[in-house]
């Protein structure tokens, strides 16, 4: 045995609030190590006095067998001179030098802590907000870091001595878990009625005899307020619909167990994976026809939202209960979710019977979290997931601030060799939604100590996120919003090389000033060209065209056949189809869109006219082609002769237009998946060889859609080409601020 040594370890990464420093505490004292480890502003810092082999067996330990919850992404190691210090010590954390230590995020009730919640002689006993080192709050209640109490909701409650006993104790599960608490000393339970007036009585046998009896409950959760129904309940659920203004959009249903999941839904290995993420998301998995739930639930789909308990108030609920509950955001129609107490009683009161509420404070408003079968990807990362830093492909050469796009939006700060991006911000165009944006592009440069100097935004000048960006008195980037969408497929898949993005979306702002959205783009962190796209039609309308999918079927119908066919198919469309025929030949508000083409094809095949949320139609019509004959196929076609080549699916819309008329609409939407897939996959195929590009891209929110996916992506594999998807940053327009963070963090 060699002499003694000291040594110094950094470590970087989700590593304060998950239990590391009583994980550092045990080995070291196991291993006969003296020394401290700490807290601070960077990660946790720790000195190791010792026998160098039981110095380097920590070493190993840090890395390689690190608490759950905790993500190390660095290990700074360097030597000390020996001090003869005896013991091994937790110290107090130090306020003082650059905040950047990560916090995790918001994690599911443990198992340790469920059985504990359910076992009678615990003191904690069916207490609604029992936690530990593994689980708990987390996002949802800091307001700044180091992360201890003081810097979250929990310093308004005193710790009793039994629970400030087991938070000072190295050994013990809760030792430094800061929303520890007990029925002594924690938070509270109330139930009050719908003008937020305390009413008599256990306030959670209140909720759950009111949820039986087919009432309207709002329940507070960890990032905000859910409108809670009995799920089974026809009438009850009719009722949420209305009072919520939502006519169709599907809700999600929480459910006790796996079990009850699989009872609704046909879960494989990916589903339950998901399920039981301690982030607790939602799963969006393919549902049994035959099941107990309210035909309402998610009217017309063939899919279905499940998520698990994931605080233990749910738990409770959800026991008592005994049955699935719808679990809704606590918003009307697009507004954010409700998270602070008295705006819950002003927005959700006249919505619901009674509220489930507590006295711990929300301090970063979160929404679930969604993830789609069989994919696997997620569509809203949010709690559960945020703030998780990802690794970037290559290290930031500046730290920057990107403030993402309008809608679905999140924002990102990039540092170092991580970008971190935040919970579902949303739709900017809502006032309360926008105060949220301003909240998070204050909140987390702070939390992650990022000194931005250089803003990224999207090129569209009217997204409010660009002109908060412009209005900085600091150095800006534009980013092609579908450059953005290319670079973060390639920032979830670690890369940085060039490859064939194919970006199919809504709507984002071109280069050339039109509204693009059928992209093909040979790209990569420091930039794209443009190699190809959608043909443009015009949006007749404008945004009344996002709203109206049969404007789009119009202005199909007219590019494809020209006015003989719009006239001979319009009537069958709306009352007003020829005031919007008049407006398709302006040529104004031209898009090369995907996803209007989507609507154009919903609407022609009787799908839908008017969608009451994002995606509708698309979604709609791909539940629909999943009844239809898989050979099935309406062929489209490819147009070499300007100067870029475009995807023409004239000759398909030609043949939607007659679809409905012959009876096969199921056999005609799969057709249309199957004959855009195609021509995507062939002149996807030809670019990539011309340009000798290995890789294509798949990205943007038309990749949600799994059927046509899947359909592009075995054609070009089959071609020989690798396919690279999204998986942990979403595809829509959730994904665009990290791809913006990507491409700015590394400009010169
Ligand atoms: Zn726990
Ligand atoms: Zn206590
Ligand atoms: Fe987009």
């Amino acid at each position: 045995m060699g002499a003694a040594e000291r040594r110094e370890f950094r470590v970087e990464g989700t590593v304060q609030g998950v239990g590391f420093r009583p994980f550092v505490y045990r080995h070291a004292t196991r291993l006969g190590l003296s020394g401290w480890v700490r807290n601070d502003t960077l990660g946790v810092l720790l000195q190791a006095e010792g026998p160098p082999d039981a110095i380097d067996q920590l070493a190993a330990l840090l890395t390689r067998d690190p608490p759950p919850l905790a993500k190390v992404t660095r290990v700074a190691a360097h030597l000390l001179t020996p001090t003869g210090e005896k013991g091994f010590a937790i110290v107090e954390t130090r306020a003082a030098g650059r905040p950047a230590a990560p916090v995790s995020p918001d994690m599911a009730t443990c198992d340790d802590c469920l059985t504990e919640l359910f076992d009678p002689n615990d003191r904690r006993f069916r207490y609604p907000f029992i936690n530990c080192t593994n689980c708990g709050p987390r996002y949802t209640i800091v307001f700044s870091v180091p992360y201890d109490r003081p810097a979250t909701t929990m310093t308004a409650f005193r710790m009793c001595p039994r629970c400030q006993s087991e938070y000072d104790d190295p050994a013990d599960r809760r030792f430094h878990a800061q929303p520890n608490a007990c029925p002594d000393c924690g938070p509270r339970l109330r139930w009050t009625d719908p003008k937020g007036q305390d009413q008599p009585g256990d306030p959670l046998e209140r909720a759950v005899d009111a949820l039986r009896q087919g009432r309207i409950v709002a329940i507070k959760g960890l990032g905000g307020y859910h409108l809670a129904v009995d799920a089974t309940d026809e009438l009850a659920v009719e009722t949420l619909r209305r009072r919520k203004a939502r006519d169709d959009k599907p809700f999600a249903v929480m459910v006790i167990d796996e079990d009850s999941a699989s009872r609704l839904c046909h879960l494989d290995e990916t589903a339950t994976a998901a399920l039981r993420h301690p982030g607790r998301p939602i799963v969006l998995a393919p549902r049994r026809t035959a099941t107990e739930l309210a035909g309402l639930v998610a009217p017309g789909l063939t899919e279905l939202g499940l998520m698990l308990p994931y605080s233990p108030l749910h738990h409770l609920v959800l026991r008592g209960v005994g049955r699935p509950l719808v679990m809704t955001s606590g918003n009307l129609s697009d507004e954010p979710i409700a998270h602070i107490d008295t705006e819950a009683v002003d927005r959700l009161g006249p919505l619901v019977d009674g509220i489930l509420a507590h006295d711990r404070a929300i301090h970063i408003r979160c929404d679930d979290s969604v993830i789609r079968i069989p994919t696997g990807q997620v569509l809203r990362r949010s709690r559960g997931y945020a703030p998780d830093p990802i690794a970037l492909p290559e290290p930031a050469r500046r730290p920057v601030l990107a403030v993402g796009a309008m809608l679905k939006n999140t924002v990102s700060v990039a540092r170092d060799g991580i970008v971190v991006a935040s919970h579902h911000i949303g739709d900017l165009d809502h006032l309360a939604t926008y105060q949220s944006f301003l909240q998070a592009v204050e909140h987390l440069p702070r939390l992650y100590g990022v000194p931005f100097e250089m803003v990224a935004h999207d090129l569209h000048p009217e997204y409010l996120s660009t002109k908060f960006a412009t209005d900085l008195d600091t150095e800006t980037r534009a980013v092609q919003h579908h450059h953005a969408h290319v670079a973060s497929c390639l920032v979830d898949n670690g890369r940085s090389d060039r490859v064939l993005g194919v970006a199919f979306d809504g709507l984002g702002f071109g280069a050339d000033g039109t509204l693009w959205g059928g992209e093909l783009l040979d790209a990569d962190l420091s930039g794209f060209e443009r190699v190809g796209h959608l043909r443009p039609v015009c949006m007749p309308g404008g945004a009344a065209a996002i709203k109206e999918p049969w404007r789009m079927a119009l202005a199909w119908l007219d590019a494809a056949g020209g006015p003989d066919l719009a006239e001979r198919i319009g009537p069958t469309l709306g009352p007003d189809w020829a005031a919007v025929a008049r407006l398709v030949r302006t040529g104004r508000h031209v898009t090369t869109s995907v996803g209007r083409l989507f609507d154009a094809a919903a609407a022609l095949l009787g799908v839908r006219a008017r969608i009451t949320y994002e995606g509708q139609a698309a979604i709609e019509l791909e539940a629909l082609a999943r009844g239809g004959d898989p050979h099935s196929i309406l062929p489209m076609a490819i147009d070499r002769s300007g100067d870029l080549p475009v995807i023409d699916p004239a000759p398909a819309i030609a043949e939607l237009a007659v679809a409905t008329a012959r009876g096969d609409r199921a056999a005609a939407a799969y057709g249309f998946h199957a004959g855009l897939a195609d021509a995507t996959a062939e002149l996807a195929c030809e670019i990539a060889q011309a340009r000798r590009l290995g890789t294509v891209s798949l990205t943007g929110g038309v990749f949600q859609n799994s059927l046509f996916a899947n359909l592009v992506a075995a054609r070009l594999a089959n071609a020989g080409l690798e396919v690279m998807t999204h998986h942990r940053v979403p595809p829509n327009d959730g994904g665009i601020s990290v791809g913006q963070a990507a491409i700015a963090a590394r400009s010169d």
